[in-house]
């Protein structure tokens, strides 16, 4: 008797979006949306090992907006591209949105991650000869039946959302670098998946972008969406509910902070 928890099945959701993020209004019941235990992930053996994270207990609840900061090579993507399943542990055990993922295969791991994450990257990593809608529509393309037209319309709204939408036919050649990211954004949102996990998203972007950049992704949360945030920049950091920090592949320490907007 599941009625698909908090799954929109037809994309008619979050009309409720609402203009401030109000945690005592949630359910006192916390879920869990990242449960990281033990996480390792190393490469190479012996003299040679490459050790990216080691020995990382995480917690992140959903509708969380979660700073992952620390010095260069402190193991931030690493972390990042586990938790994204982008990239399979060497030892320790990870759920994500209720599925455990640390063991799953290559194949289910990608049609897991189109249906649970959306991911930004730094450099956007736009396909530079489709539009804007189109790179957007790629990410409905992975293991969804939805139809062309459905898709086109779902992806124009994720653009609306962004607003982008007089952008919608650009090439990302025309456009600038935040507004590249705005695709990015709209493409990791528009499969409404429950967790973003965004790697330095801002890191390529003057202030002003990538401040707009940074509102966009924490304003998700709004909408219960969980924001996994890698960031070097300390300003935007303080603004997440969390803070993680990293050093040599291990978390130093998780700062909780108020919200002030
Ligand atoms: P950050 O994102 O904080 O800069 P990374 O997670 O990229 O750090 O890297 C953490 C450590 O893991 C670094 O020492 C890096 O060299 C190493 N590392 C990352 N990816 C690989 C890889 N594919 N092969 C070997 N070592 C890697
Ligand atoms: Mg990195």
């Amino acid at each position: 008797m599941s009625s698909g928890e908090g799954i929109p099945d037809d994309g008619v959701m979050s009309a409720t979006s609402a203009l401030t993020r109000v945690p005592t209004a949630q359910p006192a019941l916390e879920t869990s949306l990242v449960e990281a235990r033990d996480l390792t992930r190393i490469w190479g053996k012996g003299d040679a090992a490459q050790i990216g994270i080691e020995g990382v207990d995480l917690d992140i609840t959903a509708g969380e907006v979660v700073a992952v900061i620390g010095p260069s090579g402190s193991g931030k993507s690493t972390l990042g591209a586990l938790i994204a399943g982008i990239d399979n542990p060497t030892s320790g055990s990870l759920i994500v949105a209720g599925t455990r993922i640390d063991r799953m295969k290559t194949d289910k791991l990608a049609a897991w991650r189109g249906g649970n994450v959306g991911i930004v990257f730094q450099d956007f990593h736009l396909l530079p000869t489709l539009t804007a809608v189109e790179n957007v529509e790629l990410a409905l393309d992975l293991g969804s039946d939805v139809s062309r037209r459905r898709r086109r319309k779902m992806a124009l709204a994720a653009l609306d959302q962004v607003g982008l939408q007089h952008h919608a036919r650009k090439l990302p050649a025309q456009m600038s670098g935040g507004e590249q990211q705005r695709v990015g954004i709209a493409r990791a949102t528009v499969t409404e998946s429950a967790l973003i996990v965004a790697d330095e998203p801002t890191g390529a972007l003057d202030q002003a972008n990538g401040h707009a950049v940074f509102e966009l992704l924490t304003g998700l949360a709004r909408t219960g969406t969980t924001v996994v945030f890698i960031t070097h920049d300390l300003n935007l950091a303080g603004a997440a509910d969390r803070v993680v920090s990293m050093i040599d592949g291990r978390i130093e320490s998780v700062t909780h902070q108020e919200v002030t907007s």
